[in-house]
C-alpha cells in the first residue's frame, strides 16, 4: 500500500502478489462475514471505478464531482452495443464503452480544465449534469430513458478446449476480480512512472511544477483521460453486473458516492476506494437489512462519514499508515530537523565527516553539461532586454529596462521596496509578460513566451517564498525537477519505471551534494529546517541545469549564520554558471557578484562593480541614507 512514496521501498511486485492472493482468498472468507456474493461484486466494480478517480484526486489533486458523466457513458456504449446493436462479445463491447468514455473524458477535460479549484469542480458537476438530460431527452431512443437497457448479457471466454461462463455471484466474481486486478496492476504502473511522480508534484504545487518544466495542463488532461477510461470500463461491468445498465449511472449521487467512498478509504492510495465501497455498501446492507433502518440507514450512514473524516483525515488506509509511522517512530530516533552546518564543538569524527560532505560538495559544484551545446559557442550576451515595461494600471513597476548579462557572469540586482526588482525578475521567467520591450535569452527572442518554456530553454529561478513540494522527500522534490530536463515538458511514459530513466539518479544527487542536503535526501520537507528549504529552493531551480539561474532573495529570513552558510554555498555554485541575485543584503551581494545593477522606481538608476556602487553618490541618495552603512560593511 506505499503507492504514495515515488521510491517506494517494498520488493517489486509484493503489492501486485499480495492483491492476487486477497482476490483469490476473497470468496473463501468474506461470506463468513455476511458479504453476498452480489456485493462483492458490486465492491469491486466501484473498486476499479474509484481506481482512475483517485489517480485524478488522490494523485493529481483533482476533485471532479463528474465521474458519473463518464461511468455512464462507458456503461450505455457497451450495453447498447450488446443489447440494440447485436454485438456479440461483451469483453469488446466493454473495451469499446471504456475507450468512447476515454474520449468523451478527453474533450471534457479540455473545456473543465480550462479553470483550477472549486471553479473546476463546479464545471464538472455541471458537465455531469448536462449528460444526464441528454441521456433522458435527446437520446432516450437509444438510452432506453427512464427504462434504462435491460438485457446485458455476461460474458463468456472461449479457451479452445472449454468455454468460461460468468454469469452472476460468485461465478461472476472472477472475471470482475481479474478486470480489477489488471486495473490495479496498471495504475501502479501509472503512479509509479515519472508521469506519476510529476502528478503528485502538480497535486502538491501546480506553480511550481509548471515553473520547474513540466506542462501541467497536458499531464492534468493525462489524468483526466485515465480516470473517463477507468470509469467507462466500471460502467460497461456494471452493466454486466445487474444485467441491466440503469439510468441512475449518471446521477449526481453517483460521483458523490465515489468521492465520500474515496475519501472513507483513503485518498491517494488506489485501494482507498475499494475499501471505502466495502465499508459504505456493508453498512448499507448491514443498516438496511439487519438493523431494519429502511430509508434512515442514509442518516446513519451520513455520521458514520462525517465522524471518519473527523478522526481519519486521510481515510482508513491513511489512519493505518500514520499508527504504523507512529509505532515506527517511537520504536527508532526521533530525526530532529537541524542544519548540518559546522558548530563550535564538533568532535574529531563529526570534523571529518564535515570535511568529506564539504569535499563532496566542491567537487558537486561543477556544473551538470549543458544541455545544448550550441550555447558554449554563444558570442553575444546570453540575456538582454531592451526597452522593457510593465504597467499595473496607472502604476509603473518596470519602465524602460535595457539590460545585458554576459555568459558565465554574476550579477546582483538591488533596489529599495518597491523598486521592481521582483517584477523584473518575473518577466525575465516568463511568469508575467511585459507591457512593452523585448527579452532575449541565448540570441532567442523569448518575450510572450511560458514559464515551462523558458525553463525548458534552460532559465528558472528561485523563489523569494519558497515553492517546494511539501508532502515529498528532498529527493523527490529533485527528482521532479529534474525530470522535466531529462524528459521534456511532456512525455506518456506512463509505464516507464522512475528509476530507470538515465541520468536521473546522477543528476538528482549531484544537486543534493551541490546544495548540501544529500544526508536530508529521505527527509520530507515538512520535517527541514528553514535554511535547509532555503536551500531546497535553490536546489529545484539547479535540479535542471539551467544555464542561467535568477535567485529571488535566496538569503531572506535567515539568520546571520545561515547567512554566511548559504553565501559560501552560492559562491561554489557560482562556479562556470551564469547567475542574477536579487536580495537586499547588499554585503553578501557584494561578496558574490562581479556587477552590480540598481532598480529605483522601476528604473536602472545605476550600475557598476561592487566598488562603483558602494561609492555612487546616487545609490545612498536612493536608500535615503538608512542602508548607508551596510553598503560600507
Ligand atoms: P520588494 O523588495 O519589497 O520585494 P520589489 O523591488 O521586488 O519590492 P515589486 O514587487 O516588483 O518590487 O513591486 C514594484 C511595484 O509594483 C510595487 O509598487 C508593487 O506594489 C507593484 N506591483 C507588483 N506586482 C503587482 C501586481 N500584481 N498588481 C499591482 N501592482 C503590483
Amino acid at each position: 500500500m506505499n503507492a504514495e512514496r515515488l521510491f517506494s521501498k517494498l520488493p517489486p511486485f509484493l503489492v501486485e502478489a499480495l492483491t492476487a492472493l486477497g482476490l483469490i482468498v476473497v470468496p473463501f472468507v468474506l461470506p463468513y462475514l455476511d458479504f453476498a456474493p452480489n456485493t462483492v461484486n458490486r465492491i469491486l466494480v466501484w473498486g476499479l471505478f474509484g481506481i482512475g478517480f483517485d489517480i485524478l484526486f488522490g494523485y493529481t489533486g483533482l476533485l471532479s464531482f463528474g465521474q458519473s458523466a463518464l461511468y455512464g457513458t462507458g456503461g450505455f456504449v457497451a450495453a447498447y452495443l450488446l443489447t440494440q446493436a447485436g454485438f456479440p462479445h461483451v469483453i469488446t463491447a466493454l473495451m469499446i464503452g471504456m475507450i468512447v468514455a476515454a474520449v468523451v473524458g478527453y474533450l471534457v477535460g479540455l473545456i473543465a480544465l480550462r479553470r483550477t479549484g472549486i471553479y473546476f469542480a463546479m464545471i464538472t458537476v455541471a458537465i455531469a449534469e448536462i449528460f444526464y438530460f441528454v441521456e433522458f431527452n435527446p437520446l432516450a431512443e437509444w438510452t432506453g430513458g427512464e427504462n434504462g437497457l435491460p438485457g446485458v448479457p455476461t460474458p463468456s471466454l472461449n479457451l479452445g478446449f472449454a468455454t468460461l461462463n460468468f454469469t452472476s455471484g460468485w461465478s461472476l466474481y472472477p472475471f470482475l476480480a481479474f478486470c480489477y486486478f489488471i486495473g490495479i496492476v496498471i495504475a501502479l504502473r501509472i503512479v509509479r512512472s515519472p508521469v506519476g511522480a510529476v502528478l503528485r508534484a502538480i497535486r502538491e504545487n501546480p506553480l511550481r511544477a509548471a515553473a520547474v518544466g513540466h506542462n501541467i495542463h497536458g499531464y492534468k488532461l493525462t489524468a483526466f483521460v485515465i480516470a473517463a477510461a477507468y470509469a467507462g470500463l466500471a460502467g460497461g461491468l456494471l452493466g454486466v453486473l445487474q444485467a441491466f445498465m440503469p439510468p441512475e449511472a449518471f446521477t449526481f449521487d453517483t460521483s458523490g458516492q465515489l468521492v465520500i467512498q474515496t475519501a472513507i478509504g483513503g485518498r491517494g492510495t488506489l485501494f482507498g476506494p475499494l475499501l471505502g465501497a466495502a465499508v459504505w455498501l456493508f453498512l448499507r446492507d448491514f443498516l438496511q437489512a439487519t438493523m431494519g433502518l429502511g430509508a434512515s440507514w442514509k442518516l446513519v450512514l451520513g455520521i458514520v462519514f462525517v465522524l471518519l473524516v473527523f478522526f481519519l483525515r486521510q481515510g482508513i488506509i491513511g489512519g493505518v499508515r500514520d499508527l504504523y509511522r507512529f509505532v515506527r517512530g517511537k520504536a527508532a530516533t526521533p530525526v530532529e530537523p537541524k542544519e548540518e552546518s559546522p558548530v563550535p564543538g564538533l568532535t574529531a569524527e563529526q570534523e571529518q565527516k564535515a570535511a568529506e560532505a564539504e569535499v563532496a560538495r566542491q567537487r558537486a559544484a561543477a556544473p551538470m553539461p549543458a544541455r545544448h551545446p550550441a550555447r558554449s559557442r554563444l558570442t553575444g550576451p546570453i540575456l538582454q532586454t531592451t526597452g522593457l515595461s510593465k504597467h499595473y494600471g496607472g502604476l509603473v513597476a518596470n519602465a524602460d529596462i535595457n539590460f545585458a548579462v554576459k555568459q558565465g557572469e554574476v550579477r546582483g540586482i538591488i533596489g529599495p521596496n518597491g523598486a521592481g526588482k521582483t517584477t523584473f525578475f518575473k518577466m525575465l521567467t516568463c511568469e508575467v509578460h511585459p507591457s512593452a520591450g523585448k527579452i532575449t535569452f541565448e540570441g532567442r527572442d523569448i518575450t510572450g513566451m511560458s514559464v515551462t518554456d523558458v525553463c525548458q530553454l534552460g532559465l528558472t529561478k528561485s523563489y523569494q517564498v519558497n515553492q517546494l513540494f511539501n508532502r515529498l522527500t528532498v529527493r523527490e522534490n529533485l527528482t521532479i525537477a529534474a525530470l522535466a530536463e531529462l524528459r521534456g515538458k511532456f512525455r506518456l511514459d506512463l509505464l516507464a519505471r522512475l528509476t530507470k530513466i538515465r541520468g536521473l539518479s546522477e543528476q538528482v544527487q549531484h544537486t543534493l551534494e551541490l546544495v548540501n542536503l544529500a544526508g536530508r535526501a529521505d527527509t520530507p520537507v515538512s520535517q527541514l529546517a528553514y535554511g535547509e528549504k532555503r536551500r531546497l529552493e535553490v536546489g529545484l531551480a539547479l535540479a535542471s541545469s539551467p544555464s542561467l539561474l535568477l535567485l529571488d532573495e535566496p538569503l531572506a529570513g535567515m539568520s546571520p549564520r545561515e547567512r554566511v552558510e548559504t553565501v559560501k554555498l552560492l559562491k561554489s555554485i557560482s562556479q562556470g554558471r551564469t547567475m542574477i541575485i536579487v536580495d537586499h543584503d547588499m554585503a553578501s551581494l557584494f561578496e558574490l557578484a562581479e556587477r552590480i545593477t540598481m532598480l529605483h522606481e522601476g528604473r536602472v538608476l545605476v550600475e557598476g562593480t561592487p566598488d562603483e556602487i558602494k561609492r555612487n553618490a546616487d545609490v545612498q541618495e536612493a536608500y535615503l541614507g538608512g542602508v548607508h552603512e551596510v553598503v560600507h560593511a
